[in-house]
C-alpha cells in the first residue's frame, strides 16, 4: 500500500528484524559477514560495500526521495564526488550554479583544473538560465536551490527540461530542504544529494551524505562509484541518521512555522537592511518557491545597516543562536558567511555574488518561536543603537 513521506519517514525498517522480532531495527558494526560454505556467500559480505544498517537508511531514503534506490556515503562531499564520477565522462562538460556550496565548488573547480571535465559557472536563477543550458549542452547540469546563502530560487521544472532536451542529466543539491520540503525527483532531476549532515539527520552530531537515483541502472552506478572511491557511511552513523529520521517531518514543521514567526518580527527593524527569505511576497523567487516547494524553508539571511560592526553587536550576545556554520540541526545557528562558511572566496568575488560585510545567515532550530524573536530583536537593537 503506498505510503505518504511523513509515514515512510516513522516506519521504513520498522519491524523488518527477523532474529529477535526488534522493533526498531538492530545495528551492524561487523566490517565482514561469514560465508555458509565455500562459494556460497550471504547477502553481505564486506560493510565498505555493503552494511545492513546502511541499506535500511539507504532504503528509508529512496523511498522518501521517490527513487529507485539511494547510496548513503560518509559526507555529504562523498555524495557529491560519487554522483560527479557516476554522471560524467571524463573530458565531458558540467553546469553548475555560479553561488553552489564552498565544497561543491572547490571540488568541481579541482577536478576541472586537472582536466577531468569543462566546467561552466552560470546563474541559475536567472530568466536564460534555461537556454544557457541548452546552448552548453552539458553531460550533467548540477542544481542547487535554494541558494547559499542569498536563498535565490532556480526553476527546476525549466531546467530539468533544458538539460534533458540535450542528454544532459541533472543532479540537485537538496541539502537545504529535505525530501520533506522539496522533491527534485518528481521535478525530473535524475539524482538527488543532500548532506544528511543538515536536516536529515537533524541534530548536529553526524556527517554524512546520500544520493538517490531516479532509476535502477543509474543508483547501481552510484552504488558502484562510492564503493570504488571507499565513500560508503558506517554502520554506527547509518543507525543515528535513521533514528533523525524518524522525527524529520514533524521537526520541519516546527522549523518552518518558527522561520516565518522570525521574518515576520525582524521585517521592518530599523538594523535590517535587507531581508532574504523565498516566503516573502517581494522575494524575486517567491512565486517559483510556492510551486515547486513544500514550505519556504528554515534559513534565513538578512543584512544589517552598519556592516561588520553591526554583525559583531548583533551576533555577540545572542543567547537562543549559537555562532557556527552548518545548519539543520534542532538548535538555531547564526553565522556570518563573509567571515565563516564563505571566506575562503576572496572580497570581490564575495560582492560580485552579492554577498556583503553585513550579511548575516540564520539556521532557525525548533526552540520556543517566542524565545528566538526575543533573542534577535535584542540583539538587532544592540546593532541599531551602535
Ligand atoms: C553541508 C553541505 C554540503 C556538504 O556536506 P558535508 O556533509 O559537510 O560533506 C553540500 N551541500 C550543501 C548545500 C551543504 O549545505
Amino acid at each position: 500500500m503506498p505510503r505518504s513521506r511523513a509515514t515512510a519517514g516513522v516506519r521504513s525498517g520498522i519491524d523488518s528484524d527477523t532474529g529477535q522480532r526488534s522493533v526498531v531495527p538492530p545495528i551492524y558494526l561487523s566490517t565482514n559477514y561469514r560465508f555458509a560454505g565455500l562459494r556460497q556467500p550471504g547477502p553481505f559480505d564486506y560493510s565498505r560495500s555493503a552494511n545492513p544498517t546502511r541499506s535500511l537508511l539507504a532504503d528509508a531514503l529512496t523511498e522518501l526521495d521517490g527513487g529507485a534506490g539511494a547510496v548513503v556515503t560518509g559526507s555529504g562531499m562523498g555524495a557529491i564526488t560519487t554522483a560527479l564520477f557516476a554522471c560524467v565522462p571524463t573530458g565531458g562538460t558540467v553546469v553548475a550554479p555560479h553561488d553552489a556550496y564552498g565544497g561543491t565548488w572547490r571540488l568541481l573547480d579541482a577536478l576541472a583544473s586537472r582536466g577531468q571535465f569543462t566546467l561552466e559557472l552560470t546563474d541559475l536563477t536567472a530568466p536564460d538560465a534555461a537556454a544557457r543550458v541548452r546552448e552548453v549542452a552539458p553531460d550533467l547540469l548540477w542544481i542547487e536551490t535554494p541558494s547559499n546563502p542569498l536563498l535565490g530560487i532556480s526553476d527546476l521544472g525549466a531546467l530539468v527540461t533544458a538539460a534533458h532536451a540535450v542528454d544532459a542529466l541533472v543532479a540537485v543539491d537538496n541539502t537545504f530542504c529535505s525530501p520533506a520540503v522539496q522533491q527534485p525527483l518528481a521535478w525530473g532531476a535524475d539524482v538527488a544529494v543532500q548532506s544528511s549532515t543538515k536536516y536529515l539527520n537533524g541534530h548536529s552530531d553526524v556527517i554524512g551524505g546520500v544520493a538517490v537515483a531516479a532509476d535502477a541502472t543509474l543508483a547501481e552506478q552510484l552504488r558502484w562509484w562510492a564503493n570504488c572511491l571507499g565513500v560508503t557511511g558506517g554502520g554506527f552513523d547509518s543507525y543515528l541518521t535513521l533514528r533523525g529520521l524518524r522525527t524529520l517531518h514533524v521537526r520541519m514543521r516546527q522549523h518552518l512555522e518558527n522561520a516565518a514567526a522570525f521574518v515576520a518580527a525582524v521585517s521592518g527593524h530599523p538594523a535590517v537592511d535587507r531581508l532574504y527569505y523565498p516566503g516573502l511576497p517581494d522575494h524575486p523567487g517567491h512565486a517559483l518557491a510556492a510551486r515547486q516547494m513544500d514550505g519556504f524553508g528554515a534559513i534565513v539571511s538578512l543584512e544589517v545597516t552598519g556592516g561588520e560592526p553591526a554583525v559583531a553587536a548583533l551576533v555577540n550576545g545572542l543567547t537562543c543562536y549559537s555562532l557556527a556554520e552548518s545548519l539543520g540541526g534542532v538548535e538555531s545557528l547564526v553565522c556570518h558567511p563573509s567571515s565563516m562558511t564563505h571566506a575562503a572566496m576572496p572580497l570581490d568575488v564575495q560582492a560580485a555574488a552579492g554577498l556583503r560585510p553585513g550579511l548575516v545567515r540564520f539556521s532557525i532550530g525548533i526552540e520556543d518561536a517566542d524565545d528566538l524573536v526575543a533573542d534577535v530583536l535584542a540583539g538587532l537593537d544592540r546593532a541599531a543603537s551602535l
